[in-house]
């Protein structure tokens, strides 16, 4: 395909299909929007990282052409004022892999979310989170190397779907209307209205996708988290669909928490992958207390949201929390926290949020080996408390650097 302003660079080949290793290629096409405010410090310092493991870990024989795409404020100035042109979404398509730094979104009016757009135009149905305390972080809590879980949350539907009607319009005076002479609900006068769509479509893709890499990566159990106690026919229903997967779909690798002591007394089988839910509240504080009961956590898109922003602060928050938005057809690799605009490239923050979801990434292609090696240096940059000031305010005695060294002592201590 032609494109007006992404260059294709010459020396990569595409990426043929996703979650197949072999489709891979040495030197891959990844395409990679730069993002808005701290976006450009930490893609150019996680990009020197991430190419530093290739080179190290194959020794030249694998290395990523790298394709940048643009949306935000860099394409708007690119593409006369389009914060999202048509060709991202083309060479997204016909590339299948990127990442992403954060994106700008106004509060309360101008354009709708960028990142929703894209989740939503490329049907990126699952957000991943693997949330996973790395010796050195920072923690608020006492034993985080205790928190491990992969958190798979449902990323298109409930509220997020943008059905919401303002109060005072025709549209939402008409729906009103409606929910009360034609369905007898009731509530007060002047309310907003928004609508909650949670389908089996939506919620059995994603648990399929959910089982399949539990199966893949020797995962244990999958917590189906929900509020089906107080919305039984969206919540419960997500509850019910995530079980009648496992059930029909995966009924050799699977037990329910029932079965595990009707038919096991209690003791988990070897291979078999224990399917248990809990309610949307409680698992706050499960996490809090016992997180070692949990290995992945599926959910709808709201809760789901929430849970993922709070167990990232038990292993040091935002500031590393990996992410990715994954569909059939596309992988969009993410920093999960927003473009901390008053830091713009005062090369100052921490990259390692990005830095880690292009280590997730990495394990995504097969790369195993170069993923590896980054969770190693940076571990061990950390031992030296060697960190950004975000984690210098909380560590006694740390080296505070900035973005661009920070990035450096990684490098340097893939030699040790
Ligand atoms: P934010 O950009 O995540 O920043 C909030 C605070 O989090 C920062 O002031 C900083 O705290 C800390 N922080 C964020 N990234 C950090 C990093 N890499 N290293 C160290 N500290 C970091 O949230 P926001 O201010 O609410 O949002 C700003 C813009 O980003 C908005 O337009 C929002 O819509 C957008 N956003 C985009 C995404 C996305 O693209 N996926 C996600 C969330 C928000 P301290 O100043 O206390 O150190």
């Amino acid at each position: 395909m032609a494109y007006q302003h992404i260059v294709v660079p010459d020396d990569g080949e595409k990426i043929t299909c996703l979650n197949d290793p072999a489709c891979v290629p040495d030197h891959p096409i990844i395409t990679f929007i730069e993002g808005d405010g701290i976006g450009h410090d930490i893609m150019t310092a996680s990009k020197r990282i991430w190419d530093a493991a290739v080179e190290k870990a194959y020794g030249g024989k694998r290395k990523i052409a790298w394709m940048e795409i643009y949306a935000g404020e860099k394409a708007a100035s690119i593409y006369d004022g389009d914060y999202m042109p048509q060709e991202t979404f083309d060479a997204l398509r016909e590339f299948l892999v990127g990442i992403k730094g954060p994106l700008t979104t106004p509060v309360g009016g101008g354009f709708r979310s960028l990142n929703v757009t894209l989740r939503q135009v490329l049907d990126l149905y699952a957000c991943i989170r693997p949330v996973k305390w790395y010796k050195g972080v920072p923690s608020p809590v006492r034993e985080p190397e205790n928190v491990d879980v992969v958190i798979f949350r449902e990323n298109t539907e409930d509220v997020y779907a943008g059905i919401e009607y303002q109060a005072g319009t025709p549209e939402n005076d008409r729906l009103a209307a409606f929910l009360r002479d034609e369905l007898g609900a009731t509530f007060f006068e002047g309310s907003g209205i928004g609508i909650k769509p949670i389908s089996a479509f939506g919620t059995k893709r994603l648990m399929r996708f959910a089982l399949r890499y539990a199966i893949e990566r020797g995962r244990k159990s999958i917590t189906i988290v929900h509020k089906g106690n107080i919305q039984k026919f969206t919540e419960g229903a997500f509850r019910n669909w995530c079980y009648e997967v496992a059930r029909e779909e995966f009924p050799e690798q699977t037990i329910t928490e029932d079965e595990l002591w009707s038919d096991y007394d209690g003791q988990q089988p070897d291979g078999k992958i224990l399917i248990k839910d809990r309610i949307a509240d409680i698992i706050f504080q499960h996490m809090l207390l016992r997180p070692t009961e949990f290995d992945m956590l599926v959910a709808p898109n709201l809760n789901g949201d929430y849970l993922s922003d709070a167990i990232a602060a038990q292993v040091g928050g935002v500031g590393i929390a990996p992410g990715a938005n994954i569909g059939d057809d596309v992988m969009l690799f993410e920093a999960t926290h927003g473009t901390a605009p008053k830091y713009t490239n005062l090369d100052k923050v921490n990259p390692g949020s990005l830095l880690f979801s292009g280590v997730t990434m990495l394990e995504f292609l097969g790369w195993w080996e170069a993923a590896k090696l980054i969770i190693q240096s940076y571990e061990r940059t950390l031992a030296q408390k060697v960190v950004t000031y975000d984690f210098a305010r909380q560590m006694e005695g740390a080296t505070q650097v900035k973005t661009s060294e920070f990035a450096t002592a990684i490098i340097n201590n893939m030699d040790a």
